[in-house]
């Protein structure tokens, strides 16, 4: 059976990005009869707050967006706050730990960020590789707690995206040794994403393109812990009328402002417009995009959201 997800995390007020992705994971499992997990991705405790969650999850229902298990509803994978999990990403990293795959780094944010630093393509700096060889004695000499980073091979991890097709990055050239837990004790989502859509079935992974270059990451640790991996589908990120990306904190394109003067229908008709399976923007309902709805249609460009259209 298919299991598809809402992994949204409460760093602000929803945005039609956001939605979006909501509406594409909950109509490519329901089409296929499928259900629907949804879990509060909140490991950033100081940016995710609970009233955001709690907004969320009443935007998600008067939209029509339902799930199957997740809060307010429970299920067998409970909880489905991720801030109440870290225990198993404890276990993972332990299992990891033990294949003599994890070190700690003691680089700070600069040292990680200086100007000869290369870059992925994602803009994010590619670890160098510093802290790898430090011995016992030297990270016994240090006076702080490390970060924990993931040694990665120089090999090739490819995979074929549902939507967007063939996808590679050579983990050592390309990405490097990358986070699993922060100096302050966070998880590192590549990881608690890893365990938990394992752990909760889900076969189905839909999200925006922005998550494409983390894929290859996440199948290396689907791999190292022994995980089937679901299937990867991405789609291209909703852009303001100006070319920007949408943020939570800009309240971009936000829906609070759209749940005021329009309906649901009103909203998931227009949504289904800019993804290309709604003819024109007319009003529909999550229920009757379930036969319009064909990943054929959806653009493989991002999206930009045409002036007003979510004003009235
Ligand atoms: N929590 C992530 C976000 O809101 C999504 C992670 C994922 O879909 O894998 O951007």
């Amino acid at each position: 059976m298919t299991v598809g997800r809402f992994a949204p995390s409460p760093s602000g007020r929803i945005h039609m990005g956001n939605l979006l992705c909501c509406l594409l994971a909950w109509l490519s499992a329901r089409q296929k009869d499928g259900k629907v997990v949804l879990r509060i991705e909140n490991l950033d405790t100081a940016r995710c707050k609970r009233p955001y969650a709690e907004q969320m999850i009443d935007d998600l229902r008067w939209l029509g967006l339902d799930w199957d298990e997740g809060p307010g509803v429970g299920g067998k994978d409970e909880p489905y706050y991720q801030s109440e999990r870290t225990a198993l990403y404890e276990a993972a990293l332990e299992k990891l730990r033990q294949k003599g795959l994890v070190y700690p780094c003691y680089c700070t944010r600069a040292e990680l960020h200086a100007a000869s630093a290369p870059h992925r393509s994602d803009g994010q700096v590619i670890y160098a590789g510093t802290c790898r060889h430090l011995g016992e004695e030297e990270r016994a000499a240090k006076d702080r707690p490390g970060a924990m980073r993931l040694l990665v091979p120089d090999e090739e991890w490819a995979f074929t995206d549902g939507h967007m097709g063939r996808y590679s990055e050579n983990l050592a050239r390309e990405c490097g040794d990358f986070l699993l837990r922060r100096s302050d004790g966070m998880f590192a989502y590549q990881l608690a994403v890893v365990v938990d859509d394992a752990a909760m079935g889900v076969t189905e992974v839909v999200r925006g393109s922005d998550l494409l270059s983390s894929t290859p990451r996440q199948l290396y640790l689907y791999h190292l812990l022994g995980l089937t991996p679901p299937e990867f589908i991405h789609f291209p990120l909703l852009l303001a009328p100006d070319g920007r990306r949408l943020s939570k904190r800009d309240a971009d394109a936000g829906l609070e402002e759209a749940r005021e003067k329009l309906t649901a229908e009103e909203i998931l008709g227009r949504l289904a417009y800019l993804g290309g399976f709604n003819p024109t923007a007319q009003p529909k309902s999550a229920k009757e995009l379930l036969s319009d709805f064909d990943w054929e249609k959806v653009p493989r460009e991002d999206i930009r959201i045409p002036e007003g259209l979510f004003e009235k």
